[in-house]
């Protein structure tokens, strides 16, 4: 990053228990360790800076682990469920079906049905067939249109594949009172690790302008979903969490004004930081005598854990026992026969030069959008193990 007089230090927070843990095993296969501890510490720093007028939803997605779970229903976290799958996990867990929204833009008319039976009643839609499933699957059921983002300054923006513009949400509202729901809000995500608060304030505009369009045409709003977009360190300097949210909530009432209820649905912002991939290094070479670039083989890839160094965008952070030696670029790729598994390579990654196979490398802040991303065993290859203290 490019330091700027007065900007915070990118500081990494230790996490003593990880790092202890980690330092007296030893690891056949790569496995992502996750401090459950933390991400309680997370929860109830981005719960500070919401404050009281916001619920927390935490995004299942992120790191559906058991232990998460429950750890967040003890907290009183509430959940934003994606299928039925996540649904009964988080029921299965102990959360109540009214803290759990069903908030994919794209559900299975039976999930719906399925949702509904197990005492969901909040679900979105960014379309009129999405309204007449659940019209049909859940009738009655509160429903929030989601927003499109047009612009966003997120490191892994969601932009276009979600949302509706001003003019559909508008008629959406109405065609679900004519189909018997009861919309009673909007929704949107302003992409995900947006790394600070004053990013979110360009969307914001946009979308209060819809929300108060809506309740000049007489609709009785009353839930405004923010989405999630809370960012992890991946060693550019963000905010800390209390902060960010705090900062999060002042830009929403000066765009919104007052909002009866609102929710919020942390994914990464609650796990990433919580969670370690220890990983191998298996193969350490050169394409030929003149080669520049090393190449640098992980036991770890693009299809077992770190798809999200898809177009390198998220750039994590690798830490060996050679960090102290002179370091140099390489290429980074994972051990699949895949030529696509290849982590980073545009912009090479500095390691030890001493770097070679057998060495152990940790990848920092892998606790969200890691273990689900992994493929069940693409190539011989086992998924991602997960472990949580
Ligand atoms: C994935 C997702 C989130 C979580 O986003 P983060 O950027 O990880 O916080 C929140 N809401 C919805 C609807 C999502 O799909």
């Amino acid at each position: 990053m490019i330091a700027t007089v007065g900007a915070p230090a990118p500081v990494r927070v230790p996490t003593p228990r990880l790092d202890d843990y980690v330092a007296s095993q030893t690891f056949d296969k790569p496995t992502l360790v996750i401090d459950v501890d933390r991400v309680e510490t997370q929860f109830n720093a981005l719960k500070a800076g919401l404050g009281e007028a916001a619920d927390i939803h935490y995004a299942v997605k992120a790191n559906p682990a058991r232990e998460i779970i429950q750890r967040l229903v003890k907290l009183g976290s509430h959940f934003d469920a994606a299928s039925r799958g996540e649904i009964e996990l988080v029921l299965s867990q102990g959360a109540k079906p009214s803290d759990v929204s069903f908030g994919n833009t794209i559900k299975r008319a039976s999930d719906i049905a399925f949702a509904w039976n197990a005492g969901i009643t909040l679900f979105s839609a960014d379309a009129d067939e999405e309204l007449e499933k659940i019209a049909e699957n859940a009738p009655g059921a509160q429903v929030y249109i989601r927003l499109i983002v047009e612009v966003s300054e997120a490191d892994w923006p969601l932009s276009r594949k979600f949302g509706c513009d001003k003019g559909t949400a508008l008629r959406l509202l109405d065609y679900a009172k004519d189909l018997g729901l009861d919309p009673i809000g909007f929704s949107f995500h302003v992409g995900s690790q947006t790394r600070r608060a004053e990013m979110w304030q360009p969307t914001l505009g946009a979308l209060a302008e819809i929300w108060h369009a809506a309740r000049d045409a007489g609709h009785d709003l009353t839930l405004l979903n923010i989405g999630g977009g809370f960012p992890a360190f991946y060693g550019e300097a963000i905010e800390a969490p209390t902060s960010y949210a705090a900062r999060v909530m002042e830009l929403i009432h000066a765009a919104f004004g007052e909002v009866p209820r609102i929710m919020a649905e942390p994914g990464r912002g609650m796990v990433a930081e919580a969670g370690v991939i220890v990983s191998e290094v298996l193969l350490v070479s050169r394409k030929s005598d003149r080669d520049m670039h090393r190449w640098v083989y992980l036991d770890i890839g693009r299809f077992s854990g770190l798809a999200e160094t898809e177009g390198e965008a998220i750039r994590y952070q690798f830490e060996t026992a050679k960090d102290d030696d002179p370091t140099g670029p390489c290429i980074m790729a994972g051990p699949s026969c895949d030529s696509a598994d290849v982590l980073y390579e545009k912009r090479p990654m500095h390691l030890p030069l001493t770097l070679k196979s057998g060495d152990r490398v940790l990848i920092r802040n892998t606790g969200a959008y890691t273990s689900t991303y992994s493929s069940v065993c693409f190539n011989g290859f086992p998924p991602l193990d997960v472990v949580v203290i």
